[in-house]
């Protein structure tokens, strides 16, 4: 990166009390530009504690409007304003009120990689994570459980509740090769295998450990293994390697989110000149939806 983008950078964030948050996704130029690098939860969280006047979100859109709802006083500026998830828009609230009406007893659980105008109908969100405890915690035997159908299938081989699944997925994950994974754990026998839940199931069968990007970093950390091939998107290798340099890390399959990938340095930098307002929530969206995030945070 040129220096003077780099200069620019440092001399904006102090100027307008910003702060720079990144998602593990991230290409590595972008991680380490970034004030915290983190799953989509930890940076809301981080946005929540930091009360910055500006925040640059570097990710996809859900990740940003998940930071607003969490600070809604903060500017949210998700820096590639076309960067969105796949995942997310697999689902609409309209979908959901369409399943409440199929399974009038079940609560709703969501995946916080989704929309907000999902998340304003849904009793709780979840991450990967915490998606077995906040299922276990609702209010209901029957759940309905979106919008990823690898996440939610493996939620239901973890719990007791009856769960009515929506079939959506991440492009990136869903497309994963196993032949790529068996391939890796052959060359690399002692590895351990690292998953994250939005990977086919077959992937979950083969792993040591099914983790989110924020379990995969805590496993490692306490973790006598050398090596790990990693089957979630590739930004998080460098993630790992810059966290851990004396072990060794390799990608499971290609598993790449091309909208991760759209964020610069110079878009970073047109962000912290931006004036505009950032993310905007609907107000009639906002209270419902940050509510189903509040009480995921509370469950855990
Ligand atoms: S990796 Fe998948 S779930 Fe994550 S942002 Fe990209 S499309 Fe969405």
């Amino acid at each position: 990166m040129p220096n003077r983008i780099k200069e620019e950078i440092a001399r904006l964030k102090k100027e307008r009390g910003a702060v720079i948050l990144a998602h593990s996704y991230q290409p590595g130029i972008i991680q380490d530009i970034a004030d915290f690098v983190g799953d989509s939860l930890e940076l809301s969280r981080i946005a929540a504690r930091e009360s910055a006047e500006l925040v640059v979100f570097c990710g996809v859109k859900f990740m940003a409007e998940t930071a607003k709802l969490l600070s809604p006083e903060s500017v949210v500026v998700l820096a590639a304003p076309d960067s969105d998830c796949s995942l997310a828009a697999c689902m609409t609230g309209a979908d959901l009120r369409m399943m409440k009406k199929k399974h009038p007893g079940a609560s709703a659980v969501t995946y916080v990689n989704s929309t907000v105008d999902l998340k304003a109908e849904t009793w709780a969100c979840c991450t990967s994570a915490n998606s077995v405890e906040v299922v276990n915690a609702a209010p209901s035997d029957e759940v309905i459980f979106g919008p990823d159908r690898n996440l939610g299938t493996w939620v239901a081989t973890q719990t007791k509740k009856i769960l009515h699944i929506w079939p959506g997925g991440c492009h990136a994950h869903s497309g994963a090769d196993i032949r790529d994974l068996r391939e890796k754990r052959a060359e690399w026998p002692d590895a351990e295998i690292l998953v994250h839940p939005e990977s086919p199931s077959v992937f979950l069968w083969e792993a040591d450990e099914v983790l989110g990007t924020g379990g995969m970093i805590r496993h490692v950390e306490k973790s006598s293994s050398e090596r790990f091939i990693i089957g979630t998107e590739e930004g998080m290798i460098y993630r790992l390697e810059t966290l851990f340099p004396s072990r060794q890390f390799v990608a499971a399959g290609k598993i790449v989110c091309e909208d991760m990938g759209f964020t610069t340095p110079e878009l970073v930098l047109k962000a912290l000149e931006s004036r505009d307002d950032g993310i905007e929530i609907p107000s009639e969206l906002a209270e419902k939806a940050a509510s189903a995030v509040r009480r995921m945070t509370e469950i855990g």
